[in-house]
């Protein structure tokens, strides 16, 4: 049997060593199918910070998550190795020098056979994330759950920023354009046409209106059939859900998706081809229930219950 989580009947949940449910370290990737890894960062953030404090936060509140899926059967550890690297040494005092430091750690890492699940930190994580995947896997699909579709150009002249991920990386020739899904948008722009160029670049755009009261599994359908080949990422920006489930984060917009939809979509999305996810802009100063830390470690399960390979029951 792989790694599994220590059970809350054989050690307290709050006692232990902190990482991703309760899963064991690991030094390196070799041997593993999934590495967690933290990126404790905030300093890509445009408003509030916090996200430095994700990891650990996200790490504590998945405590509480059991091994199986109990709606799904998803059975993730039966079949695949996972264990917790710990947090990549960014540099506290410098962003871009933590983008390259990413960059590497993740070079590193994928030299290895190996999914990365990783928590950030702001959103400016997934760009050094990418490059790094791009490299071994080619150009990816994505699907971007999120309340904003980060592809501005330039933030105070600052080109790598939480809000400028996705247009670098389709710059870059770091997606599969037409297979990008960039799901939840909503709030205000900087202009009116923010949402134009993605669209001509070939990005399908699904606003969080379109999908007010309903399910979201129609565009989890849509995206399974449309998805062209080759690899796909996963990043989910908790500002995608409504900031009343979730007010613990950096850049909050009202009328997001709610959790059940989350799910939903989610779910939807088993039998892709995924090599890697992330979960991001989680802020604990911002999150005084614990809540959106919580929903945040539940997503990541459900997301890591998607992974090729694994099992239900
Ligand atoms: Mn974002
Ligand atoms: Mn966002």
């Amino acid at each position: 049997m792989p790694n599994q989580p220590v059970s809350g009947n054989d050690l307290a949940r709050f006692a232990g060593q902190g990482n991703f449910m309760r899963l064991p370290s690991a030094e390196t990737a070799e041997g593993l199918d999934v590495a967690f890894v933290g990126i404790p960062m905030d300093h890509g953030a445009s408003w509030r910070s916090g996200t430095r404090f994700g990891p650990a936060q996200v790490r504590h509140e998945s405590a509480m998550i059991r091994p199986y899926g109990l709606q799904t059967g998803a059975a993730p550890f039966d079949a695949l190795q996972c264990a917790d690297l710990g947090d990549v040494p960014i540099n506290t005092f410098n962003l871009r020098d933590s983008i390259r430091i990413i960059t590497e750690y993740y070079d590193e890492l994928l030299k290895h056979d190996v999914i990365p699940m990783s928590i950030g930190g702001d959103h400016t994580i997934t760009l050094p994330i990418l490059r790094a995947i791009a490299k071994k896997h080619g150009p990816v699909g994505l699907v971007h759950i999120d309340a904003h579709a980060d592809v501005n150009d330039e933030m105070f002249g600052e080109r790598e920023t939480h809000g400028t991920v996705f247009r670098r990386a389709y710059e870059e020739g770091l997606l599969r354009a037409s297979d990008v899904w960039q799901i939840g948008l909503r709030g205000t722009g900087y202009t009116a046409e923010d949402f134009d160029e993605p669209r001509e670049w070939g990005f399908n755009l699904i606003l969080a209106q379109e999908l007010w009261h309903k399910s979201t599994n129609a565009i989890a359908a849509q995206i399974m059939a449309k998805m062209g080949a080759g690899p796909v990422y996963i990043t989910y920006d908790i500002d995608s859900l409504d900031p009343s489930i979730a007010p613990g984060t950096g850049t909050p917009e009202i009328g997001g998706l709610t959790t059940p939809q989350a799910l939903e979509l989610i779910r939807g999305l088993r039998g892709l081809p995924i090599v890697g996810a992330d979960l991001v802009e989680v802020s604990p100063p911002y999150d005084q229930s614990g809540n959106t830390a919580l929903t945040g470690a539940n997503i990541f399960y459900e997301i890591l219950s998607v992974l090729p390979g694994v099992t239900y029951r």
